[in-house]
């Protein structure tokens, strides 16, 4: 073990830098008000935006499904994993989104490593937003082709990388909503430049789908992107759906290169039958419920207004992913502590997952939270506000300035 004698100094360092990770034990099901560490609280963190994942129908499919076809698939889709439930939800996803064909992935981790792969390598060049996903970052910089990131939506900063592209493929990947920010990309942008220099765009549209759009189809609906405009585009099943796994949608030749390349789609177990039964269930009540769209816009709006109005820094997101701008690590704990406290749960969201400086509280909104409990939300803001020393006071003020040095 002598080459990891310092496992326990940088753990230690990490924890003296105020960037040490712990987890919290959950005891109760995804939903608002949830029990923590053995205690009540109201979380405002998790992606479940739509409130399926606790949601009656989505659930009693999930029940039945099991009863019928068991838990575990068993074996990978190529072996004789592929059920079904697993096909007719491959099916209704690509209705869904407007595309030929989709293929399930088990997560959208191994989606965004395997569908890369499959597209770019040695010899193709693969360009990215410096703000995107770390599952993308991470196919990029294994994928073996010329990985080069541009400024966060920075439509010159892409041109300029477009042209200095040379030989084989480009593909161009961006997130739809940002995942820590909560901002758009601007897609039709995007797709102009990638029709105008002849590369391909693929978009992870993990926090997008069943959110934006107005049945849900997320980032292509709102942007109005066809297949030809977006021809690679990603899902996940665990954010809006409720559900777990993800996809990718497209073309034929495209889908079916997936199943035949994708190292990720074939050396791995397919994601339990009843999950797909779930999440087709889901998609029936993410195109049918506007009310759940409803909401979040209106909690969305309201705690924007009454969050500036108490001193808070925002972004320029209007999804439900509302992070509260703080700058250092060492105030981001202390305010979600602060928080926690007074029942709230938010979580810090810390480098490396953000560049250093711009810390921040990741507020989230779901369908299920009510206008009772975002007024519980932001009197405990107000309050732990007020409780803040000038000097922290200042330095939540500051958090702006260094934030837009990272634009
Ligand atoms: C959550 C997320 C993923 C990963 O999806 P999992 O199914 O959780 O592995 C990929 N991309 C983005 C933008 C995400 O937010």
């Amino acid at each position: 073990m002598a080459d990891f004698d310092g496992l326990n100094e940088s753990l230690t360092a990490r924890k003296s830098q105020h960037l040490y990770r712990t987890r919290r034990v959950l005891s109760s099901a995804q939903k608002p008000e949830q029990e923590v560490n053995g205690r009540q609280v109201l979380s405002f963190c998790s992606n479940d935006y739509l409130g399926l994942a606790n949601d009656p129908e989505v659930k009693s499919a999930f029940i039945s499904a099991t009863e019928e076809f068991g838990v575990g698939s068993g074996a990978s889709h190529l072996v004789n994993g592929h059920s079904e439930l697993h096909h007719q939800l491959e099916v209704a996803l690509a209705e869904f989104t407007g595309r030929d064909r989709a293929v399930l992935f088990s997560t959208g981790y191994m989606a965004n490593l395997g569908a890369i792969a499959a597209l770019v390598g040695k010899g193709d060049t693969i360009l990215q937003d410096r703000w995107n996903h770390a599952s993308l970052i991470d196919a990029g910089l294994s994928c073996g082709a010329r990985f080069k990131r541009y400024q966060h939506n920075d439509m010159s900063s892409l041109e300029q990388r477009l042209c200095g592209a040379k030989g084989g493929r480009t593909l161009i990947v961006t997130d739809g909503v940002f995942s820590m920010d909560g901002d758009l990309a601007p897609l039709d942008q995007v797709a102009n430049l990638a029709d105008q220099y002849n590369a391909c765009l693929m978009v992870d549209d993990a926090h997008g789908l069943g959110v934006l759009g107005t049945a849900g189809a997320g980032c292509a609906e709102h942007f109005q992107l066809n297949q030809q405009q977006l021809p690679v585009l990603m899902g996940t099943l665990g954010k809006a759906f409720g559900t777990f796994g993800a996809f990718i949608a497209g073309s034929e030749s495209m889908v079916e290169t997936m199943i035949q390349q994708a190292r990720t789609y074939i050396y791995t177990t397919a994601l339990p039958p009843a999950v797909a039964a779930a999440t087709l269930v889901s998609i029936e009540r993410i195109k049918q419920d506007q009310w759940r769209r409803d909401q979040l816009l209106r909690l969305t709006e309201r705690f924007r207004e009454g969050a500036s109005r108490i001193g808070f820094t925002l972004m320029p997101s209007h999804t439900p992913i509302q992070p509260i701008l703080v700058g250092s690590e060492r105030l981001a704990l202390d305010l979600s502590q602060a928080l926690e406290d007074r029942g709230l749960l938010i979580t810090a969201i810390r480098p490396p997952t953000v560049p250093k400086g711009t810390a921040r509280l990741r507020v989230t909104f779901s369908a299920a939270h009510s206008e009772l409990q975002l007024e519980r939300l932001l009197n405990g803001l107000s309050d732990v506000y007020q409780a803040l020393s000038d000097r922290d006071r200042d330095s939540l003020a500051r958090a702006a300035d260094c934030f837009s040095d990272h634009l």
